[in-house]
């Protein structure tokens, strides 16, 4: 792959014809799926029409469930921001899809409430938020990266200021470390997002892992997160060549030169399977809810 360094000129920033490079918008989730598989990526952002995804995910309901009522629990007046509450935003917005049937969805509202309950019992309600589920976005002259920061906080400091905090919330049973955080891109690029946005620095970003309670706390410095910029550019220079030459136009060869298949034990999670020969091949479909186990154990 061809890698165009964070640090290029403005004489590397001119493709091949001399012409100055597009700015490359994305989202942090589109340079994730490039690096996680350039033909994935090629059905997701690039054909049209897109190929028909498999069914919606049981894990993803559940995901996504908890997110959203943890957002409306912000969103509700102070007095009302009960434990209670919180678990009646689940069951209202409780979405039903992916499950084998009305007893296992039952069943796993039944845990998220439980988990969205336990963590809003650890927070202080009238701890306003700067932002909840806010979009945020930031640019160079080569990237325009913009994205959803699912809660930001400003806090007391150290320094007897405040800070601003990104927090992401993880619903996975996997357990997470702090080096989760401290590599994660989406989190830098967001951090460096709200910088932007609220017109002040914000270095610190926290996942908070919602079936344990942990806090994964990390403090970027300027020169760490304007290496994951350099990064972010890095992977984006790699898109972008490569949407332009989709875009040119290629041969059913060069597609899969251009967009190679990752097979791998992940495809089995693959939106995409059913259209790829090399997914099926690496390994088996997984049901709906066979993500379910990673979720709530
Ligand atoms: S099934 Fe695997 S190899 Fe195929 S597109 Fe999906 S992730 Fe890539």
């Amino acid at each position: 792959m061809n890698r165009t360094g964070s640090s290029a000129g403005a004489g590397e920033q001119l493709g091949l014809e001399g012409m100055p490079q597009r700015l490359y918008t994305c989202t942090p989730t589109r340079l994730s799926t490039w690096l996680d598989c350039p033909r994935k990526y090629r059905m997701s952002y690039l054909d049209r029409p897109s190929p028909p995804k498999g069914p919606p995910w049981a894990h993803n309901s559940f995901g996504a469930s908890v997110h959203t009522a943890l957002a409306a629990w912000w969103r509700l007046p102070l007095a009302q921001r009960s434990v209670a509450a919180a678990g009646d935003l689940v069951e209202r917005g409780w979405i039903d899809l992916g499950f084998t049937d009305s007893a296992q969805s039952e069943l796993h509202r039944g845990r998220a409430r439980r988990m969205v309950q336990e963590y809003v019992q650890r927070l202080d309600p009238a701890s306003e938020p700067l932002g909840v589920e806010r979009t945020v976005a930031t640019r160079t002259e080569r990237i325009a990266v913009s994205g959803r920061i699912d809660r930001l906080d400003e806090r007391a400091a150290a320094d007897g200021g405040t800070e601003l905090v990104v927090v992401d919330y993880k619903t996975g049973r996997h357990l997470l470390t702090v080096d989760d955080a401290r590599a994660s891109l989406p989190l830098a690029l967001y951090a460096l997002a709200a910088q932007r946005v609220m017109r002040r620095s914000c270095h610190k970003v926290e996942l908070h892992h919602l079936p344990t309670g942990a806090v994964l706390a990390w403090e970027h410095t300027a020169e760490a997160l304007a290496r994951q910029l350099g990064r972010a550019q890095d992977i984006a220079a790699e898109c972008a060549a490569a949407d332009e030459q989709y875009r040119s136009g290629l041969g059913q060869a060069d597609i899969d030169r251009v967009f190679p298949p990752r097979p791998g034990s992940m495809c089995g999670w693959c939106d995409y399977l059913r259209h790829c020969p090399d997914g099926a091949a690496a390994t088996e479909p997984r049901k709906p809810w066979d993500g379910l186990a990673s979720v709530t154990g």
